[in-house]
């Protein structure tokens, strides 16, 4: 892979965290293709992430964290505690699916799905509708504060913080159900833990996506650091062709392009970044692959009516003089990964990951049922039965009310006493069974038995123990 500037190198558009409010909000949005694509990545996972504490399956949230009862719901199934290896499974599959979409095109996790670019995104555009465009912006800002328009930062501040609350409320229902927690703001019934965590989001959303935004990116998330070691030579970045590009002609000279690059300096791909870099200085790890830029010059250049792709999603052939006027994502012979050993390896583990997840699933139990005799004495009578004492014990995994009977499967013996046990979800309980014969029955010494548990006449399982009687009559 080409040199990657480190962050702490950038140049002067990479300003200090505390004037990062001061790139931020002059961004210029941009229209094109990769913002269309940004727009309908993100779009489903954002209703995704609204709906979840709303939609149910299995007469739960899809997503339900009950701390509570320590249990997780997850699109209609239930996770105990004991279920963590499972989970682990889940998450190192969906670590692997990142890293393939690392290795092949770069961090397009952040630029196209990430929540903190997609919120930052929202939020620009809250801005640009209530504040207008970025030239707009820019010229308020050299007003002083009594010829200002104070209405729309008004308005902009108001509509902000409305979708921080929709986002910390989403958070928090995440823990209390969509209706739970809708319940608890009307009738003002919230306790105090539950109100922190609802400002605790709103406050937090609303500095990370209005203020902060891709600041996160370049000074705080630890992805942007560790990413450099997924890619190789074929990973797709964006990418400016510097020698198509250079030398740069000014813009108003444009009938000389044959004697210049193509670049007509026209800082509109520096305008439009989220992160406030020049993608023409090479390849920086500040550079999250959203395609602004691209977006952005292939404007201009539809406007000169010079081809499009100065800038594009390349890899190191950009500048290989044989294939640089190719944009490599339209040969689909480059996503294949041969010759790829880290796509391979990442593939080899996410598909592991994800079979151990599926059979683990598949095989996953709702209930759990133990029996054991008792320990005490192997059996006791009196005039009329002989009688052994067996413990048996129900976990119920859902979240449903269960109610199982027990029964022993042979034809001498019989149930004497309570057989029935009702579980409430997430109940593990214990009853005590005494199995009897008569005193004359043909049992002697040691009887192989099984006791079948059944949930509304439907066998739910089937369990082997020992029956004890005299040896002799
Ligand atoms: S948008 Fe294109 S033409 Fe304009 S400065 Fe950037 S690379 Fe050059
Ligand atoms: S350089 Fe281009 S792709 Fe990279 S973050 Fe800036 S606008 Fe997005």
């Amino acid at each position: 892979m080409s040199q990657l500037i480190p962050t702490t190198e950038l140049d002067e558009h990479d300003r200090p965290i505390v004037d990062a409010t001061q790139h931020n909000q002059a961004v210029r949005l941009v229209k094109g293709p990769y913002q269309l694509l940004r727009r309908l990545s993100s779009g489903p996972l954002i209703l995704l992430f609204l709906l979840a504490p709303w939609l149910t399956l299995n007469q739960a949230p899809i997503l339900w964290m009950d701390l509570d009862r320590h249990v997780l719901h997850l699109f209609g199934l239930t996770f105990w505690p004991d279920d963590l290896l499972m989970l682990t499974w889940l998450a190192m599959g969906s670590a692997f699916a990142l890293f393939i979409a690392a290795n092949i095109a770069g961090r397009i996790w952040c630029g196209f799905t990430c929540p903190q670019t997609v919120w930052s995104m929202m939020f620009t555009w809250v801005e640009e509708k209530t504040e207008g465009s970025r030239n707009k912006r820019l010229k308020e800002k050299q007003k002083s504060i009594h010829q200002r328009n104070w209405l729309r930062p008004i308005i902009k501040h108001a509509a902000w913080l409305m979708m921080a609350f929709i986002t910390g409320f989403t958070f928090v229902a995440y823990f209390e159900t969509g209706s739970g927690l809708f319940q608890q703001v009307i009738t003002a019934s919230a306790n105090h833990e539950v109100i922190f965590w609802l400002a605790f989001f709103t406050l937090l959303t609303y500095i990370n996506a209005g203020w902060l935004r891709e600041q996160v990116c370049l000074h705080m998330c630890p992805y942007a650091r560790f990413q450099s070691v997924m890619v190789d030579k074929k990973t797709l970045k964006v990418s400016y062709d510097v020698d198509r590009g250079e030398p740069r002609k000014h813009k108003q000279s444009t009938s000389q392009h044959n004697k210049n690059g193509d670049c007509v300096d026209c800082q509109l791909c520096v305008q439009v970044c989220p992160v406030g870099i020049d993608i023409r200085q090479g390849l920086q790890y500040a550079c999250i692959d959203c395609g602004a830029c691209i977006d952005a010059c292939d404007n201009i250049m539809s406007n000169l009516n010079l081809p499009k792709g100065l800038i594009r999603f390349s890899d190191e052939s950009i500048h290989n003089q044989d294939n640089k006027h190719l944009p490599q994502t339209k040969n689909i012979k480059h996503w294949l990964p041969k010759n790829r050993p880290r796509l391979w390896g990442y593939l080899l583990a996410l598909v592991i990951s994800v079979s151990l997840f599926a059979i683990q699933i598949l095989t996953k139990s709702d209930y759990e049922f133990h029996l054991s005799r008792d320990r005490g004495q192997l059996y006791f009578y009196n005039e009329l039965n002989v009688s052994n004492a067996f413990t048996v014990s129900i976990q119920n995994k859902t979240s449903q009310i269960s109610a199982f009977d027990a029964h022993v499967n042979h034809p001498d013996l019989f149930i004497s006493g309570g057989n029935t046990l009702h579980l409430i979800p997430g109940q593990k309980a214990s009853m005590t069974l005494t199995v009897s014969c008569k005193v004359d029955c043909p049992i002697r010494g040691k009887q192989p038995i099984e006791i079948i548990i059944k949930q509304d006449e439907k066998i739910k399982a089937t369990l082997h123990s020992l029956f004890f009687a005299p040896a002799t009559p």
